[in-house]
């Protein structure tokens, strides 16, 4: 079974009488994707209590008519903007109070909204379509199911291929290729892979440093399948016989005691969810266990994200943030703590919330042996 655009509308015309408006205008181009299967740009989509309408240009209208059959079309002319089209569409459709995204709309926008329809009152509102897009549906299940398989795949073969002359850039490249070769259609980010100190740095960009110069490794990935997304991160150590020289006198046992400590966060963390409870609650969890080990103040950014349609999407799971976790969720799990000049240390995992907890998604193995390449 494909996707039910139909109901995901409906379920955003349930908020309008709380939100007192007639219709509401997505602009942001993902909500516009989630809500009509289109995966173009510069297209806005009116959404009212018994019909929706795709305002967008000639460019698009043969990718609208296969990507979002038997939705309502109005290609505009080449003398107008899309927006003023969008006001004159509003017009027709007599619509007086409508919903924009205040998170999307710019100044310049807003200006031009105004200027596109002498009737209509623009109402601002906050992330109604992200607050729908963070409960899943199941056939988006299974979609980030398969992104997060190219992403499994593609790591496979990545940890497979991998010698100790290779750079960051060298695997971080690697991976994009993996993960198409995987039955993805891209990396969801440009991967971190981070060697040695160079770990410290939460998002490192890659360099030309050579796996064979450090003691071990961060790797930040995930594969997207043209509209899912997944997110792992995986330490992982090269076999002795890689390590140059000056690294011999590293202290292998500080990186296993603060590994099997982040480990042990996340593992906590994971084994508290589930429905109802807030996100700031399960970062706490992980919190404490690494306040336990003394590593508290080395864990400097949130516990986690929703995952979908964008690598990072509601709820939240951070100190906080009161996002409460439903089942259907989809968040990414990473605790990390980093040392600079020594390295950082994060391990990261995707977990569907059940009505009964968590179901962790990813199956890359996470245990301290599992890290030597
Ligand atoms: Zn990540
Ligand atoms: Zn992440």
């Amino acid at each position: 079974m494909g996707p039910d655009f139909h109901h995901r509308r409906e379920r955003l015309t349930r908020r309008f009488e709380s939100l007192k408006i007639d219709g509401f205008l997505v602009s942001n181009p993902i909500n516009v994707t989630y809500l009509t299967g289109f995966t173009g740009e510069a297209s806005f989509l009116l959404v009212g209590t018994s019909d929706a309408l795709l305002v967008s240009d000639a460019r698009f209208g043969i990718q609208i008519e296969e990507e979002c059959t038997g939705l309502r079309t109005h290609i505009r002319t080449m003398n107008e903007t899309t927006l003023q089209a969008v006001g004159q569409c509003l017009d027709k459709l007599g619509w007086r109070s409508v919903g924009v995204e205040s998170g999307n709309v710019t100044i310049a926008v807003h200006e031009a909204l105004k200027e596109a329809s002498k009737y209509v009152n623009w109402a601002p509102t906050k992330r109604e379509v992200e607050t729908l897009r963070a409960v899943k549906d199941e056939w988006e299940i299974g979609q980030i199911r398969e992104a997060i398989a190219a992403a499994e795949r593609a790591f496979g073969m990545l940890k497979a291929m991998m010698s100790p002359a290779d750079t960051e850039v060298d695997l971080s490249d690697a991976l994009e290729s993996y993960v198409r070769k995987s039955g993805g259609r891209g990396t969801s980010f440009q991967s971190i892979v981070a060697i040695g100190e160079r770990s410290a740095l939460a998002h490192a960009p890659p360099t030309p440093r050579a796996i064979s110069t450090g003691a071990f490794m961060l790797v930040d990935w995930g594969a997207h399948n043209g509209l899912y997304r997944s997110d792992l991160t995986r330490i992982l150590r090269p076999r002795t016989e890689w390590f140059h020289p000056e690294n011999m006198g590293f202290d292998e046992g500080r990186l296993e005691a603060v590994y099997k400590a982040v480990l042990t966060a996340q593992q906590r963390a994971i084994a508290a969810i589930r429905p109802g409870v807030k996100g700031c609650d399960i970062d706490a969890v992980a919190r404490g266990v690494l306040a336990d080990a003394g590593l508290i103040d080395y864990f400097t950014h949130g516990l986690g994200h929703g995952l979908g349609l964008e690598v990072h999407e509601a709820p939240s799971i951070r100190p906080k943030v009161e996002d409460t976790l439903e089942a259907g969720n989809v968040i990414a799990i990473e605790p990390g703590v980093y040392f600079q000049g020594w390295g950082g240390v994060r391990i990261e995992d995707d977990i569907l919330v059940t009505p009964e907890g968590a179901e962790v998604l990813t199956s890359v193995p996470r245990d301290w042996e599992t890290t030597i390449i």
